[in-house]
């Protein structure tokens, strides 16, 4: 900015005055005694009069155009933030409309409870709020194996995401803990080319990703490409950190409700389900096996001759042997029509779904020869213990629901009474 040089006003009306006094003696006493030397003192005053009067009007009209610059340069400045403002005021309905689009999800993904509907909702949202994506990938993080798996994605091109556990970007974001806005793949100075291959096979070159993540919990990753480079700002990965930060806390909450829901369902000892979740599953699958036409099994164990185990080697043991026929039979789970549960003391339940007569038979069979050949550890002590089983085939020319539970009991009691160490049938 130009520092204006002031010169105050009365200098000139002060100078001016002062030399026309003196003029107006001189002219007095010229006219009265005109001497040589009266003669060159008028003139001196003068001409003095004049060059104070023209230096004063030279630095007056300076003053002026000093002041003309400046009014210019306020103005400019007047104008720059003008045009700032109003870049403002048309992005705003833009900023007002995307903060009322996040309060509604955060509404509606607060409510949601099931994580699977959770981490649709999430990507359905990403797609809503990025219209002019090319790739949206969920990665949802295997705590067991402590790696990223791809379980959602959306795409705009017909080609598919190769990276199924995720690339370097990934891992270097899970490691960081934070999010990523890469404007161009090619010049990004953190990832080399191989480790971002799949991105450019598939002409990505620009991508924002964010960690679904609260505090210590890591619960996976969210990630858009576009094929455009220098295609998201900053505040686009802003948005997709919100949107992120809220889904990792509904996360937390869901993981949260399972679990309660989960302890509510299973034995503490055993960690197997408790009575009540399996009659009600029972009812669900016996049903459906009566409507559709085909047959499931239903067989009741029983731990031989455990009161003795107890008086013999203490409740401990006895908790043990239960612990080792419950892990025997979660390892049958592995079939995902099986389900058991402990029914209560030493007695379990399994149920067979879609198994016709001679399969529930094996495999009750199966559990009885597990359960046989195991060995119970306890201070060099090696406990065996032997089961008897009762199995029924439901609907099997049988029209009462209700007494299925009650004849699987009764043919338990058959076979201990035959002798234990078996299991009888109601074929
Ligand atoms: P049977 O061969 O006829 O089945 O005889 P049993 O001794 O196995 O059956 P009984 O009903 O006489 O005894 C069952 C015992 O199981 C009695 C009870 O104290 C014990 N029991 C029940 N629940 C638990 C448990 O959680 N832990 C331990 N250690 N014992 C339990
Ligand atoms: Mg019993
Ligand atoms: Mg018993």
């Amino acid at each position: 900015m130009t520092h204006l040089q002031k010169i105050p006003l009365y200098n000139f009306f002060i100078y001016s005055i002062l030399n026309l006094f003196i003029a107006s003696i001189a002219v007095f006493l010229f006219v009265g005694l005109i001497t040589p030397f009266w003669a060159v003192l008028f003139l001196f005053f003068l001409l003095s009069s004049f060059l104070v009067f023209y230096l004063s009007r030279k630095k007056l009209i300076s003053r002026n155009t000093n002041t003309i610059d400046y009014q210019e340069e306020r103005l400019n400045i007047l104008e720059n933030s003008l045009v700032k403002k109003n870049k403002i005021l048309e992005y705003l309905p833009l900023k007002q409309k995307k903060s009322s689009f996040l309060v509604k999800l955060s509404q509606e993904l607060i409510e949601l409870e099931d994580i699977e509907d959770i981490f649709d909702f999430l990507v359905s949202a990403v797609n809503k709020l990025f219209p002019d994506f090319t790739f949206v990938s969920l990665y949802e993080f295997n705590k067991k194996n402590h790696s990223l798996e791809l379980i959602r994605s959306l795409k705009k091109k017909d080609m598919a995401i190769k990276e199924k556990q995720g690339c370097e970007i990934e891992r270097w974001m899970m490691r960081q803990n934070s999010s990523v806005l890469i404007e161009d793949i090619r010049k990004d100075f953190r990832f080399d080319s191989s480790q971002i291959d799949g991105f450019l096979q598939r002409k990505s070159l620009s991508f924002l990703a964010s960690p679904l993540s609260v505090g210590e919990d890591f619960f996976g990753i969210i990630r858009i490409e576009c094929e455009k480079a220098n295609f998201f700002s900053y505040d686009d990965l802003r948005s997709l950190s919100n949107i992120c930060d809220l889904g990792a806390v509904v996360l937390e909450r869901a993981n949260l409700i399972k679990r309660v829901r989960e302890l509510a369902i299973t034995d503490s000892l055993t960690a197997l389900p408790l009575r009540n979740y399996f009659i009600e599953k029972a009812k669900t699958e016996l049903n459906r096996a009566r409507e559709g036409g085909t047959s499931a099994g239903l067989a009741m164990f029983d731990i031989d001759d455990f009161k003795k185990i107890n008086d013999t080697h203490g409740h401990m043991v006895g908790d043990l042997v239960l612990k080792k026929f419950a892990k025997i039979l979660k390892g049958v789970t592995e079939d995902p029509r099986i389900t058991v549960c402990r029914y209560g003391g030493e007695e379990f339940m399994v149920l067979l779904a879609d198994t016709d007569k001679e399969e529930s038979l094996k495999i009750a069979e199966s559990i009885r020869k597990k359960a046989l050949d195991s060995t119970v550890l306890y201070r060099r002590n090696k406990v065996k213990f032997t089961i008897s089983g009762g199995l029924v085939i439901y609907p099997d020319g049988k029209k009462d629901f209700d007494k299925i539970f009650s004849v699987a009991d009764k043919m338990m009691y058959q076979a201990k009474n035959k002798g234990k160490n078996r299991i009888c049938s109601s074929l």
